[in-house]
């Protein structure tokens, strides 16, 4: 099956603040994880895939330092590939010295959490592999991001399958297999809230009944059902305290977690 590409106009990823190095090959892919915790909810709800991509870029761009996202294309449990820096443009996630020489790939499994690559993400890097040959100039190999740099990535059960090769994951060129359907729990439903500088303000009753709960724990906002940039601070003010990871975006763990207080 082709590529189930996901721009970076529809991910909402912010614009580069830099101009790419241009990239015409390289000698295959380096394979990552992202390191942290992925929630295992992750698998049962895309929009937490495009949380975690939004927040590795704020990462890389305001805690790295990076112009843009360190990965080339990112792949989550639905068999979907992020574009991150896309082809041909030189990543920064390999490390230093490291970055021409092969594509940044990312599985988004963690070292907590969500841990094993299920079929989606495993085909997702497949086909992020087949695209990158085709349309990029990649070559054959396909490596971790620890092979010639000391780091764990992308963590045992990911690099397991690396160093076998990256089998095809039994059932086909089919969907994934695993990824099940079974919906969030009502507590962890919703849309996710966010704001992005720049992007019209998210308003309406669930960022009134969100500002509500920051403010009768003690966080001040005004409750105007608009979902501004000090929602967004008081948000993650609260997330911290409740030992959440940091990224002001209310989603089904922060939803949770407000629902079991
Ligand atoms: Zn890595
Ligand atoms: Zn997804």
């Amino acid at each position: 099956m082709p590529i189930d590409l996901i721009d970076r106009h529809e991910w909402g990823a912010r614009a580069p603040r830099g101009s790419y190095s241009y990239l015409s090959s390289t000698k295959g892919v380096k394979v990552h994880y992202t390191g942290g915790t992925v929630d295992p909810d992750i698998v049962n709800d895309h929009k937490l895939c495009v949380a975690v991509v939004r927040s590795i870029q704020n990462h890389h761009m305001d805690g790295n330092g990076w112009i843009d996202i360190g990965y080339s294309l990112l792949c989550c449990p639905h068999r979907k590939v992020f574009e991150g820096r896309g082809r041909n443009h030189v990543p920064s996630a390999n490390g230093a010295g490291l970055n021409s020489g092969h594509y940044a790939v990312l599985g988004m499994v963690g070292n907590a959490g969500f841990t094993r690559p299920n079929d989606g993400v495993k085909w997702g890097i497949l086909d992020a592999i087949d695209y990158l040959r085709d349309k990029g100039g990649a070559g054959r190999e396909i490596k971790g991001h620890r092979d010639g740099y000391n780091t764990s990535c992308p963590g045992g059960p990911l690099y397991d399958w690396v160093k076998a090769g990256c089998p095809a994951p039994s059932g086909g060129g089919k969907h994934s297999t695993s990824a099940p359907a079974k919906p969030a729990s009502p507590a962890a439903s919703g849309r996710l809230l966010m704001y992005v500088k720049g992007r019209p303000l998210m308003s309406g009753a669930d960022v009134k009944a969100w500002q509500q709960t920051l403010r009768s724990d003690g966080h001040p906002v005004a409750v105007d059902g608009l979902y501004g940039e000090h929602t967004a601070a008081m948000t993650r003010r609260w997330q911290r305290a409740h030992g959440l990871p940091v990224d002001g975006i209310v989603g089904p763990d922060t939803r949770r977690k407000a629902a079991a207080k």
